[in-house]
């Protein structure tokens, strides 16, 4: 058993943040903890947001990040009894105590005593990570564990947004923007899944037949032309009755006009953090509906390892690198270089 173990440390953010890849002492499993050998970890735009300084809030000093975490229990603590040496898991999102009344109401991940998992304690980009047992889901047998990594965000994240906050029917035009990225390459499958006809709106030409083949009837390029004059186009000048927002100001109001009578425009990414200038009248006028959509419950997270097995989800992770290339995962992730995720995976 090492006694310590190389991790992914963010020394000062900034641009560029002052990273290192360090020796550091094994976790320990507390009571009620459990120790995970991590298989693999996605490189979420959170982590290049808290590299660059731009999220500080709650942020532990020196912090190991990534929160999106799968690999197998190695140690239990003392009374930790939902999980044990050698199951295959992923983490949530959050910390979960498991004794609160949000935890008991199955919204673990708005626990009351709960630590963002890769920013407030320590997350996957290591190759030891402790959490709660009530934060860990099982990953079935037959699925791939380190695409598993994938389950929670962004692919519970997408889920939360399409099924629950947006409710996308059958028939309904759906546009997802940021269509190549690592929650909206899963959204263009769910909404696909739940039967919508999927407009896929991308800054990267390179990405549009991946797109078709997971289900984007069409693929819109952002750049010169406003993208909302093609979504009035493909939908008789009605827009589209769903937009899967992961982009936010920067497409502004391009995404506003795209937006249907009675439409639902579902906020799950904000990219530039900047403000918009936005009309009340014409939100009242439209019938809109404006819905912010974060992190995913447990049961989700269990919902997407069931559609990863049979079929109509798919973990797209265009890269896997060494926990050591963090730096260039992040210029790949802030040039939009690859579709779906960047996973880390340690050494
Ligand atoms: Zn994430
Ligand atoms: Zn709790």
């Amino acid at each position: 058993m090492p006694l310590s173990m190389r991790a992914l440390i963010l020394e000062r953010p900034g641009s560029p943040p002052t990273l290192s890849v360090s020796e550091v002492p094994d976790p320990e499993p507390g009571p009620g903890e459990a120790l995970v050998q991590v298989a693999a970890c996605g490189f979420c735009h959170h982590d290049l947001l808290v590299m660059k300084g731009v999220l500080r809030r709650g942020v532990k000093p020196r912090v190991i990040l990534g929160h999106e975490v799968s690999g197998t229990v190695r140690r239990v603590g003392d009374g930790v009894a939902t999980v044990r040496a050698g199951d295959r898991v992923i983490a949530l999102l959050t910390n979960a105590c498991g004794g609160c009344d949000r935890c008991r109401q199955g919204r673990e991940h708005r626990c009351r005593h709960g630590e963002g998992i890769g920013h407030g304690r320590d997350g996957g980009f290591a190759e030891q990570i402790v959490v709660s047992e009530f934060s860990l889901v099982p990953v079935p047998d037959s699925l791939d564990l380190a695409t598993a990594a994938l389950f929670a965000c962004p692919i519970g994240v997408a889920l939360q947004a399409v099924e629950q906050a947006a409710q996308v029917r059958p028939g309904e035009t759906v546009v997802v923007t940021g269509a190549g990225g690592g929650l909206g390459v899963h959204a263009v499958q769910l909404a696909g899944a739940l039967g919508a006809r999927v407009l896929a709106v991308t800054s990267s030409p390179a990405k549009a037949a991946r797109l078709a083949e997971l289900g984007a009837a069409a693929v819109l390029e952002t750049g010169p032309l406003d993208f909302s004059e093609i979504v009035l186009a493909f939908t008789e000048d009605q827009g589209a009755d769903v937009i899967i927002d992961t982009v936010g100001s920067a497409l502004f109001p391009s995404t506003w006009r795209s937006l249907a009578q009675y439409g639902r425009w579902v906020l799950l990414g904000e990219v530039a953090g900047g403000p918009v200038e936005l009309d009340p009248a014409e939100v009242i006028f439209r019938d809109a509906r404006i819905l912010g959509s974060s992190g995913v419950s447990r049961a989700l997270v269990q919902q997407v390892a069931e559609m990863v097995s049979w079929g109509p989800a798919k973990p797209v992770a265009g890269r896997t690198l060494p926990l050591e290339e963090a730096a260039a995962a992040a210029e790949l992730l802030a040039q939009r270089g690859v579709l779906g995720r960047v996973l880390l995976v340690p050494p």
